[in-house]
């Protein structure tokens, strides 16, 4: 049976609608630099650098390095003299953001159930960002790094690929030390977190709104449903 269950984050552990997050995250952010960027440079070219970033494809080097190759020299500027500024942004206005998630009350009793069966557990979020804004949602969520040892946080400066592409399950796959069979990856977006791990021969269950049908019938699935679903469905498993 499987070994190692990978979460989602984003609107699995936490309720945290990307179309409402993301933009109200851009505008802090283009705000908290615009002294030193002005926005119509700022948002073209961080737009331009995480669409190179997506396409990073587990063939070269770390997210973190894809995007800075490309964004800081866009920007006239070298990272030591922006990154310093992006840490205090995560750590003074990134925290506001917390009011558009909520938290879901599930997720802690999942993630203490799966550490008490034995399982690896590795939180699999999208490694856009860096570790520090990853693991205040893990925060937010209840699922904290300070009480739960993962075995894996993916960030972007630790992981080659996108969710885009299956080298970013391939990736924790090799750093989990284990065979697709034995990972269940769970989560809410169909083109992330179902299509690239199920290519590998990686369960996976899909996170849904209720009521919402697979867009595709010919991608099995371990199961889908909402994360009370979920929790219910992997209580019936075998350890
Ligand atoms: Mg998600």
């Amino acid at each position: 049976m499987f070994k190692a269950i990978l979460l989602d984050l984003d609107d699995t552990l936490l309720s945290c609608s990307m179309d409402i997050f993301f933009p109200a995250y851009i505008g802090y952010l283009t705000r908290y630099v615009a002294h030193m960027i002005p926005p119509e440079v700022f948002v073209p070219e961080l737009t331009r650098a995480t669409r190179e970033m997506d396409a990073n494809d587990g063939t070269g080097t770390t997210n973190e390095a894809v995007f800075s190759a490309s964004f800081y020299p866009a920007v006239g500027y070298e990272p030591d003299e922006l990154v310093p500024l992006f840490e205090r942004f995560y750590a003074e206005e990134f925290p506001k953001l917390r009011a558009l998630t909520q938290r879901r009350p599930e997720a802690r009793f999942l993630v203490e159930w799966a550490f008490e069966r034995g399982y690896q557990v590795a939180i699999a979020t999208n490694p856009f960002f860096p570790s520090f804004p990853v693991e205040q949602r893990l925060e937010w969520a209840g699922v904290p790094v300070t009480d739960f040892d993962y075995a894996l946080v993916t960030s972007y400066e630790t992981m080659h690929a996108t969710k885009a592409h299956p080298a970013y399950y391939r990736e924790i796959l090799a750093r989990l030390g284990r065979q697709p069979h034995e990972c269940l990856m769970v989560g809410d977006h169909w083109d992330w977190d179902v299509v690239p791990p199920v290519s590998l021969g990686i369960s996976a269950y899909w996170i849904a709104s209720d009521g919402d049908a697979p867009p595709d019938d010919s991608v099995p699935l371990a199961g889908h449903g909402t994360l009370a679903d979920f929790w219910e469905w992997v209580g019936q498993l075998d350890p």
